[in-house]
């Protein structure tokens, strides 16, 4: 049997056709034409998961299910409340892709369907209690719970990024003051750099930049900071700070045994893990018990497809 994972993102669909074990067997890929609205983004999505099997003639009775990763926020009823992205609010996608392919269709959040993606092919694997964290541009996050993926009561699941640690200096894309996310992104890091250079402090970023602020960026921000740079380096100490703040709460919460890392901001590697688990320490209620595993996620551009097929089959096994 196979399933179909759908990683709808902002600049492009990518459609796998999935094993029930993981493994991609096709895939396709086309634009997301945001411009045409949330139909022509569904009709573009209907005629990519129709490809995708008829490239690899595998019949559609074979097909047990359609998982979709989005870019926001969905109810398990498949309806998107909102994907700021896409400039979607309320649209019933799952309703309407489940009239188009008549099959049954499944939908979360994208760093939900990765944290699936890394349950059953990469870092995650193997674990009964697992947390995935995507640091890009946002935070967000999913949970694995006794081998179950965690949708919550209503299907809107963990938005990990929006939980609020402390007053920070700029409000939330959300309108909220102190989200996580507000102190752990690249965008985090990027506003509080210009905050610094805007205050008159001396930095190489200054230079590189020719003083617009618009123009920085999380790698160059830790390329600085690797170079000794003190500005870049107390943007990088920062986020690393609330990094461990966060990921400490999240283990006196959930007592996971492993939490994965992933997104742009991960590329920093082993920069971003350093000294981390000694620093998330501080912040765990039960000392001596600073157990829980922290890695960099493995899977790359491939864990939407994936996380989403496989979001598909653990939804249907339920
Ligand atoms: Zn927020």
């Amino acid at each position: 049997m196979y399933y179909i994972g759908v990683d709808l993102g902002g600049t492009s669909i990518k459609v796998g056709l999935i094993t029930d074990k993981g493994d991609i067997i096709n895939k396709v890929s086309g634009p997301t034409e945001v411009e045409k609205g949330a139909e022509g983004i569904i009709n573009s999505i209907t005629y990519l998961v129709k490809k995708v099997i008829e490239e690899v003639n595998i019949p559609i009775e074979l097909i047990k299910a359609v998982g979709v990763g989005i870019p926001g926020v969905s109810n398990n009823h498949g309806l998107v409340y909102f994907a700021s992205n896409l400039f979607w609010k309320n649209i019933p996608l799952g309703e309407l892709l489940e009239e188009k392919l008549k099959l049954r269709v499944f939908i979360d959040n994208d760093a939900t369907v990765a944290a699936v993606a890394e349950f059953f092919k990469g870092v995650t694997r193997g674990t009964n209690n697992s947390i995935f964290l995507t640091i890009g541009t946002g935070l967000g996050g999913g949970l694995i719970i006794n081998k179950k993926v965690y949708s919550g009561s209503h299907g809107i699941g963990t938005e990990m990024g929006h939980i609020v640690i402390g007053e920070n200096f700029y409000d939330c894309s959300c309108g909220k003051n102190g989200c996580w996310e507000t102190y752990v992104s690249a965008t985090a890091m990027i506003k509080y750099c210009g905050k610094l250079l805007k205050e008159g402090n001396e930095s190489i970023l200054n230079s590189l930049i020719n003083g617009d602020t618009s123009s920085l960026n999380a790698k160059l921000i830790f390329d600085c900071a690797a170079k000794g740079d003190e500005v870049a380096s107390l943007a990088v100490d920062r986020m690393k700070k609330y990094l461990a703040i966060g990921l400490g709460n999240l283990i006196n919460i959930f007592d996971p045994e492993i939490i994965a890392i992933g997104g742009g901001v991960s590329g920093a590697g082993s920069f971003l893990l350093r000294n981390l688990k000694d620093e998330v320490g501080k912040y765990i209620y039960v000392k001596g018990m600073n157990v829980t595993e922290i890695a960099l996620a493995k899977l790359g551009n491939d864990a939407g497809i994936i996380g989403s097929g496989m979001y598909a089959k653990m939804k249907l096994e339920e």
